[in-house]
């Protein structure tokens, strides 16, 4: 794909959130009390370059919970942690066709079938380095505080209903740990996934992470380094499979960029060596991703010609 110059992307920008305004469909996760309280018409498109360059429309700087797209950011400080290979022994890179939270291991090797569903990010919450719990989760958050070139913080309300109500990702845990899947405490490795979920963001947050990806790792803004460029491909190889979970196919066919969704609205997705784009939206479809997010990516990559198999 060939990038419209600055202008035209301001433009399209402008035209494709005009578009998917509109759209009110959809519904507030509810699963705590703290995610269906937000502003549910919140709508934000930031798209950044490589080299720095930021656009965008609407609400780019409203906080809202990253959720299940930290599942990418620890899987690739898992893997500069423990290597590619050693992280491959307790974590598959298959999609699964499955819901986010399925209760999905290999029946021959117990491995959770990719990174991106929530057994998989338990496990690759298991692997991370570090003194003791806390010192692994600050490593986590400034890991991703890297990839947005500034420093994020966790949002305490939000961790605490986590963790009140995680019973499913508990059960997870377990399975992992009996397993030998992870060999920490398992209430330990899923306290660190509620807790990275309930790190807060910005939809510029969010395009910043996302070019730091396109820009093979490197943070264009503050030009720090955040992740290896081998390691850039392995993590934007499974978003592309796994990253929309079982919406993995369709999203392929109509977007063509390596991406991740929350439940917290937003939606972050990657045109390797040239742009990261997010959307927040906070109403969500039946996979659990923003109804305008999905949208929006949709509009983008057809007016912008962003997919990847695209030639122009
Ligand atoms: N905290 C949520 C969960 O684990 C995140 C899910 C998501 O964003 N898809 O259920």
């Amino acid at each position: 794909p060939v990038v419209p110059s600055g202008g035209v992307v301001a433009r399209i920008i402008d035209e494709v959130y005009e578009l998917c305004r509109a759209d009110t469909s959809g519904t507030l996760a509810d699963y705590i009390p703290e995610l269906s309280a937000v502003q549910p018409d919140s709508f934000g498109i930031c798209l950044a370059t490589a080299d720095g360059s930021i656009y965008g429309s609407g609400d780019l700087d409203a906080a809202f919970t990253i959720q299940s797209i930290s599942k990418p950011f620890t899987y690739a400080l898992a893997l500069a942690d423990r290597g590619v290979a050693e992280v491959a022994r307790h974590i598959d890179v298959e999609p699964t066709g499955e819901p986010f939270n399925e209760i999905s291991l290999d029946p021959q090797t117990q491995r959770p079938r990719n990174p991106m569903i929530n057994a998989g990010a338990i496990a690759a919450a298991g692997l991370i380095k570090g003194t003791d719990a806390a010192d692994r989760f600050a490593r986590i958050r400034r890991s991703y505080s890297r990839f947005a070139g500034r420093e994020l913080t966790m949002n305490d309300a939000v961790y605490a209903s986590e963790a009140r109500t995680g019973f499913r990702n508990r059960a997870i845990g377990y399975l992992l740990r009996g397993a030998n899947i992870i060999d920490v405490d398992p209430d330990e490795a899923v306290d660190r996934y509620f807790r990275q979920c309930s790190i807060d963001v910005t939809c510029r947050d969010l395009a910043v992470m996302a070019a730091t990806l396109a820009n093979n790792g490197v943070n264009p803004l503050t030009r720090e380094r955040a992740l290896t460029g081998p390691l850039v491909e392995q993590v934007l190889s499974v978003m592309t499979t796994c990253g929309m979970y079982d919406a993995a196919g369709d999203w392929v066919t109509t977007v063509g960029l390596p991406a991740k969704s929350g439940v917290g609205g937003g939606i972050l997705a990657v045109l390797p060596g040239q742009i990261g784009i997010a959307v927040y939206s906070p109403r969500l479809d039946a996979h659990g991703s923003s109804v305008r997010g999905v949208k929006a990516c949709r509009e983008l990559s057809s007016r912008l010609g962003l997919h990847f198999l695209h030639v122009t």
